[in-house]
């Protein structure tokens, strides 16, 4: 069979190199964003599509017979075009997403649709701890009534203001990390994406145990698709052998 998935996270990684090992034709697709990516089996592409229309010419041309969608849960608008491009050039998709957290009972989540929404939210003189990553960043910045701790694997091209600290580092991080940074730096407010996965979860355990409220940026929706969470219901979707 000859499969594309959509890439960019180690789920897609695993994934790839499983059905190379199987021995399927994969073409892993990379957005490009990541001047050093760590590379998956099989081949490889780079570099957007051009929107629905490009993507629906890509399958039919490299006669693509199954699409998967394994880009990361808030990379939405290339979910968005899967299901589209998929449709119109009729290749069957499935979607391999990580599970969202769920809101444990007696947790304080205010759950927002956007970064927007997210700085809108926060009190004058919250100290936040912000780990959404780069986008959004200026959203939160534009609140010069707070003290943010912005947490980042790579530092943004631009210098922080005067009312954020960078914290570069590198997940996973542990529940007692976790406890001494919120008690150490005194945070009252913590805002995340919904991103999953174990690697990052503690905080929002730390945070409930020290009464630290959590502003939860939803994930994007993107329109139906027939989604799994684990390599092996992955390749179970595919129907390899239909
Ligand atoms: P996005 O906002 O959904 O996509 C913007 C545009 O980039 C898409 O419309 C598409 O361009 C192109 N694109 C995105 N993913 C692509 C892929 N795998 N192959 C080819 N083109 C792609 O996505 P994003 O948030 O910029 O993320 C870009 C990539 O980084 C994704 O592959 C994602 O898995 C990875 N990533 C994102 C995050 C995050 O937090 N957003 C975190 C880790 C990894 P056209 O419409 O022109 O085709």
């Amino acid at each position: 069979m000859k499969i594309l998935i959509l890439g960019g996270t180690a789920e897609a990684r695993q994934l790839a190199n499983r059905l190379v090992e199987a021995g399927h034709d994969v073409i892993t697709s990379l957005a490009g964003r990541t001047s050093d990516p760590i590379l998956p089996a099989g081949g490889l592409r780079m570099g957007k599509f051009g929107g629905i229309p490009g993507l629906a010419a890509y399958l039919r041309i490299a006669g693509i017979e199954r699409l998967v969608d394994a880009t990361h849960p808030y990379a939405g608008q290339m979910s968005v075009n899967a299901v589209a491009a998929a449709q119109s050039a009729g290749v069957p998709l499935v979607r391999y997403m990580r599970p969202a957290w769920e809101q444990p009972v007696g947790a304080d989540w205010l759950i927002v649709n956007t970064a927007a929404e997210a700085a809108a939210s926060l009190p004058a003189n919250a100290e936040v701890l912000l780990t959404t990553g780069h986008t959004g960043l200026g959203a939160f910045l534009e609140r010069d009534d707070c003290q943010f701790l912005v947490r980042v694997i790579e530092a943004p091209a631009f210098d922080m203001p005067r009312h954020a600290r960078l914290l570069l580092s590198r997940p996973p991080y542990s529940l007692i990390d976790e406890l001494g940074l919120l008690e150490r730096e005194g945070i009252t407010h913590l805002v995340t994406k919904n991103s999953g996965g174990g690697q990052t979860a503690a905080k929002l355990e730390a945070a409930q145990r020290l009464g630290v409220k959590v502003i939860m940026i939803a994930r994007p929706s993107y329109g139906p698709a027939r989604e799994v969470a684990s390599v092996d219901d992955a390749i179970a979707a595919l129907e390899l052998d239909a």
